[in-house]
């Protein structure tokens, strides 16, 4: 474990080992603190203490010498490394929002996805995690969808919008070579939710957009940034940037998912040692373009009900795309109105970080979503939208958990349903 832990020391996990002062300040950032205020255990403080003690056991002089003052020591058994995993994988959706909340720039994440890392390579890690690592490893996507399932919905989906536009001419290209962009995933679209991907095709053809999507190397999502599996992480964004090289796509256009677009648009590069040569963006700001250059007409009256916007952590705090969400939902809704707090200090759909596949910590991350359902009911909202797949679940369960009147969707339905398809034609 030690050697393990040498192997990931950096200067910015290093600053985070030795920075925290212990003011207590980033205890009312953490929706967990929050929601259990007399827990002490629950305070970002003392989750990365537990791998702090085990550095400064080990790295620190302080911690060598004198290991009783500073409380440095190492797990001792099987139920020491259990504790751990319980605490950074059970107590933490990775948000960051304490990070913003530290005088001393400690970004807790950090630590707790470096100790996740260790604990994966030592395989102490919950069942949900080891199934989603393995489906990764095996498939290339993180739900084990096979390339024949993958292709079928792709099929399935252009003949239903075939039908929605009345042109049997609509495509969803796949692998056509030098498009102006190659379109990527989240495997929960094809699995639970593939209207999306019809949705983006009516979107892209209304535009008259020059897409293809890959037939391998379409999944924009790396469980690898949860896991802290960094090899994982190399191996999954790799293959999408293999696969637009191959296709020789000017840029690649990721679908709505948090995590997805901050492991393909930065962190992968690194986990893969892959030379960025290629622009990426969210399909939300291709919609920006779409509607400012008037490539897409919208009609917000279609999208009556009241509609709020939750940030999800990567996009918004982790990856600063906070105005253009809401740009476009002034445009295709009649009635948006904010989330308090909002953009990078919004807090967690309560499902980031992979929680959602570890079932074993539902009851706690239900107990501390009391904060989000709060934010949500005061906004009076009847649709809270987000722009992340992974948030949809989060927060649905957060929706039925705490009985609220109120439907989950995304920035890419809203403005297919606002869309005004242009006659055979008027198209471009
Ligand atoms: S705010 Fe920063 S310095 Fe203060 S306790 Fe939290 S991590 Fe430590
Ligand atoms: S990253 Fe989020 S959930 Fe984790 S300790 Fe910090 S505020 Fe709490």
């Amino acid at each position: 474990m030690v050697e393990l832990l040498k192997n990931k020391l950096s200067r910015q996990v290093v600053g985070s080992m030795v920075g925290c002062v212990h003011c207590g300040m980033c205890s009312d950032a953490c929706h967990y603190a929050l929601a259990r205020p007399h827990d002490p255990t629950m305070t970002p403080a003392y989750k990365a203490d537990q791998i702090r003690r085990i550095f400064k056991r080990h790295f620190d002089w302080t911690g060598r010498i004198v290991p009783w003052w500073v409380h440095a020591g190492t797990p001792k058994d099987d139920e020491d490394l259990n504790r751990l995993k319980n605490i950074v994988f059970g107590t933490c959706s990775g948000c960051r929002r304490c990070t913003l909340n530290c005088p001393m720039g400690v970004d807790t994440a950090v630590l707790v996805r470096l100790t996740r890392g260790i604990l994966t390579e030592l395989g102490i890690v919950p069942e949900g995690v080891f199934v989603v690592s393995k489906d990764s490893w095996e498939t290339g996507n993180q739900m084990g969808v096979t390339k024949e399932d993958y292709l079928e919905t792709l099929q399935w989906m252009e003949e239903e919008t075939q039908a929605e536009l009345d042109d049997p001419t609509f495509k969803i290209p796949i692998d056509k070579e030098d498009c102006d962009f190659m379109y990527t995933i989240n495997p929960r679209e094809v699995k639970y939710d593939p209207r999306s991907i019809g949705n983006a095709g009516k979107i892209f053809y209304c535009a008259g957009e020059s897409w293809t999507m890959p037939s391998w190397g379409w999944d924009q999502t790396n469980f690898g940034l949860f896991s802290g599996d960094d090899k994982l992480g190399g191996y999954i964004a790799k293959n999408l940037y293999e696969a637009a090289k191959r296709l020789r796509a000017k840029r690649i256009v990721i679908s709505e998912c948090g995590h997805g677009y901050r492991s393909t648009r930065w962190e992968g590069y690194n986990w893969a040692k892959y030379k960025q040569d290629l622009p990426s963006e969210s399909v939300v700001v291709t919609m920006v373009r779409y509607i400012n250059q008037e490539r897409i007409k919208v009609d917000p009256s279609r999208n009556p009900l009241p509609v709020t916007y939750h940030d999800s952590c990567n996009i918004a705090r982790s990856g600063d795309l906070t105005e253009e969400p809401r740009w476009i939902l002034k445009r295709v809704c009649a009635d948006f109105r904010e989330m308090h707090p909002n953009r990078s200090d919004n807090f967690c759909c309560t499902g980031g970080s992979g929680l959602l596949s570890m079932v074993e910590y539902k009851p706690l991350r239900m107990e501390v979503a009391r904060i989000k359902a709060e934010q949500l009911t005061a906004t009076g909202a009847k649709i809270v939208c987000t722009s992340c797949h992974n948030c949809v679940d989060g927060l649905t369960d957060v929706i039925k958990h705490y009985k609220l009147d109120i439907k989950v969707a995304q920035i890419l339905d809203l403005v297919a349903d606002a869309l005004i398809i242009p006659k055979k034609n008027e198209k471009k």
